[in-house]
């Protein structure tokens, strides 16, 4: 059956990523298409249950301050929260949720099922439909057809999935799913270069079978750090996580059947991530540490399971148990679900734009782990850039891209659709310049207002943050106005050993700011020449940004630069000289010919 009715965009694929695409234009007002393999497997967490961690934090409370849904999602399934890394710098503080991930999927379901502008439809994509150099629509497996002014592909690890256990692999797109199979030919035979990546997940355990008494127990903190701006007063009975190790003797294991492991049988082509390394590979690559260790966390309040961080794998079942019983605690332990490998088709970001419209072809989208990324929070950031983007386009206004200076999901499109990656990109604090301007606590600073003029931020919520704006901006003057012996309170806070927590605890100053609008505080006065310092280089990244390159330039007729660089220049079709500065193999002397060349295109005209 065909449909005639044409949609303002399709999304195919309801993870991460696409969740955040079609709730971003359908809250936008327009008519939203969403085909996924199974309606009821929305947002599923496919590895482990957390949200947030270095970095991802970082993202999830910008996906939050743009009018995204995951930090909403996450505050309310969470069933623990932690703000890592307070003992080092404030620009690596890091939020972490642990979520019922069962909770979250249903909470996810919910959102879509709720949003009027959207349909959710099951079905397989096989086929994206193109006419005159644009996107008009996709046809499924079983033949339908559905028109779309925009399509976004968010397809995972489903593009030819296989899965792989010890010496067994068999077809599919996760634990248990199908995988997506015809999608990759279309996509190629419309000139998308893919790729084979691959990814693994560790071994769930049921609850019952662990020794809990002889594990390290990890509480959340109190009160819990929430992702949104939106959260207000959720009181949340959080659970423990636990800390064990591995030792001598799983590596024993694990060491004396590397032979049967997919990976070094040489079973899977697929590429994974370096800095995710499946336990035999730690085993190996770190063969001098005597012991790893291995978090038990529980994936939900109604559930047994158990997921063993730290323990990734796809050696074979009886591997996989006999090493896991060799740790501490988990000598009885019970396998619910085995670890896994699974190798999937990704297509390589250098073919998108930064809006992350694919090049070749107009109005087709891809985001999230089709884009060679590996996370859900990275996947969640790009399906919201993707879907602010479409919008924006709808509405006749000009793409939406943020620069390398105001979010880290600025700086990971960037690496993307610049530089490419040769594996699964995972985001990282030292992926960023201006970390200290890139922080957790300023992400609704840096970035609301954007989500307020997309649309997806209500005069309300912006109504609020200026409120606790106000409410900081009284604080520092109180701050500057009160004296502590010689000092203002102000001048005090800048010393390493004096704390805003100090001052309130000991009564020296009432405040009336909650625990991340106080660090706030704190940070903007301890680290103010830092961040001053930081600005400056900003400025004058920016200069460079805004010199652009126009698309008419032909790279072919630019003097002087060798023919690599002209390839690597007409692959990536950078906007700027400051993002063709970025291009590996751009020297500082291809650059200035640049420059050179469009200075005189720009004098004829
Ligand atoms: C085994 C495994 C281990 C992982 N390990 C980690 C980890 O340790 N850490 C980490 O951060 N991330 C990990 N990930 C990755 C994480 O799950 C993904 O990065 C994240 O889920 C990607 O989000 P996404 O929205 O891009 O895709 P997904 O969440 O995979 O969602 C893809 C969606 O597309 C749908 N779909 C696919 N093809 C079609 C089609 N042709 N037609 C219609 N619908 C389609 C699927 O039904 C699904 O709804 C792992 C994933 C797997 C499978």
């Amino acid at each position: 059956m065909n449909s005639t009715r044409e949609y303002a965009a399709i999304i195919v694929g309801a993870g991460h990523a696409g969740v955040e695409a079609s709730l971003a234009i359908a809250r936008g007002g327009f008519p939203v298409l969403v085909l996924t393999l199974d309606t009821n497997a929305i947002a599923r967490m496919s590895c482990n249950p957390a949200i947030g961690g270095l970095a991802k934090g970082h993202m999830a409370r910008e996906i939050d301050a743009l009018g995204g849904e995951m930090g909403r999602a996450t505050d309310a399934t969470g069933i623990q929260f932690r703000m890592l890394n307070r003992s080092k710098g404030p620009a690596v503080w890091a939020p972490r949720a642990q979520v019922d991930k069962y909770e979250y999927e249903r909470y996810m379901k919910r959102a879509l099922d709720e949003e009027k502008n959207i349909t959710l439809k099951q079905g397989e994509v096989a086929e994206i439909l193109v006419g005159d150099g644009a996107c008009r629509g996709v046809r499924t497996k079983e033949g339908e057809t559905f028109f779309a002014r925009n399509v976004i592909l968010t397809t995972g690890t489903f593009l030819q999935g296989l899965i792989h256990v010890g010496e067994e692999k068999c077809p599919g797109g996760r634990r248990d799913e199908p995988p997506a199979v015809g999608l990759s030919d279309s996509l190629r035979a419309h000139g998308i270069d893919l790729v084979r990546f691959k990814t693994g997940t560790p071994p769930r355990l049921h609850r019952k079978s662990i020794r809990w008494n002889k594990l390290e127990e990890q509480k959340g903190d109190e009160p819990p750090p929430f992702f949104s701006h939106r959260t207000k007063n959720r009181k949340v009975d959080q659970l423990s996580c636990w800390l064990t190790y591995t030792n001598a003797e799983t590596h024993d294991i694990i060491r004396n059947n590397l032979h049967r492991s997919p990976l070094y049988a040489g079973r899977i082509a697929g590429i994974g991530a370096r800095y995710c390394p499946s336990v035999e590979d730690k085993i190996v690559k770190f063969a001098e540490k005597e012991r790893h260790q291995i978090y038990l966390e529980p994936e939900g309040r109604d559930t047994n399971e158990i997921y063993v961080n730290g323990f990734s794998t796809s050696l074979p079942k009886d591997v996989q148990d006999a090493a896991l019983r060799k740790i501490e605690g988990l000598e009885d332990a019970e396998i619910l679900r085995f670890g896994y490998a699974i190798e999937y088709d990704a297509a390589p970001p250098t073919q998108q734009k930064h809006t992350l419209e694919n090049k070749k072809i107009k109005s087709l989208f891809l985001a999230g782990q089709i884009n060679c990324t590996s996370g859900y929070e990275e996947a969640a950031a790009q399906g919201l850039m993707a879907g602010i983007n479409v919008l924006k386009r709808l509405r006749g206004e000009e793409p939406f891209i943020l620069d390398r200076t105001e979010a880290y999901i600025a700086v990971m499109i960037d690496d993307l659709v610049t530089c490419g990656t040769k594996e699964p990109y995972r985001m990282f604090t030292s992926r960023a310049e201006y970390r200290l301007l890139l922080r957790q606590d300023n992400a609704d600073m840096r970035l609301l207002e954007y989500g307020y003029q997309a649309g997806l931020v209500s005069e309300a919520e912006r109504d609020a943050f200026a409120k606790r704006k106000r409410a900081i901006e009284d604080d520092l003057k109180k701050l500057r106005e009160t004296r502590i012996g010689n000092d203002t309170l102000y001048h005090y806070l800048k010393r390493p050993e004096a704390s805003y927590k100090a001052l309130t605890d000991n009564k020296i100053h009432s405040s009336k700011l909650d625990d991340n609008e106080a660090h706030y505080l704190e940070t903007e006065i301890k680290y103010e020449g830092y961040i001053a310092r930081q600005m400056i280089e900003v400025k004058n990244f920016k200069k460079v940004e805004k010199r652009k390159i126009p698309d008419e330039v032909d790279y072919d007729t630019v003097n002087g630069i060798g023919r690599e660089a002209k390839e690597k220049l007409k692959q990536i079709k950078p906007d700027s000289i400051g993002q063709a500065s970025r291009i590996p193999g751009i020297s500082s002397c291809d650059l200035s010919l640049l420059a050179v060349h469009i200075a005189r295109l720009a004098s004829k005209k």
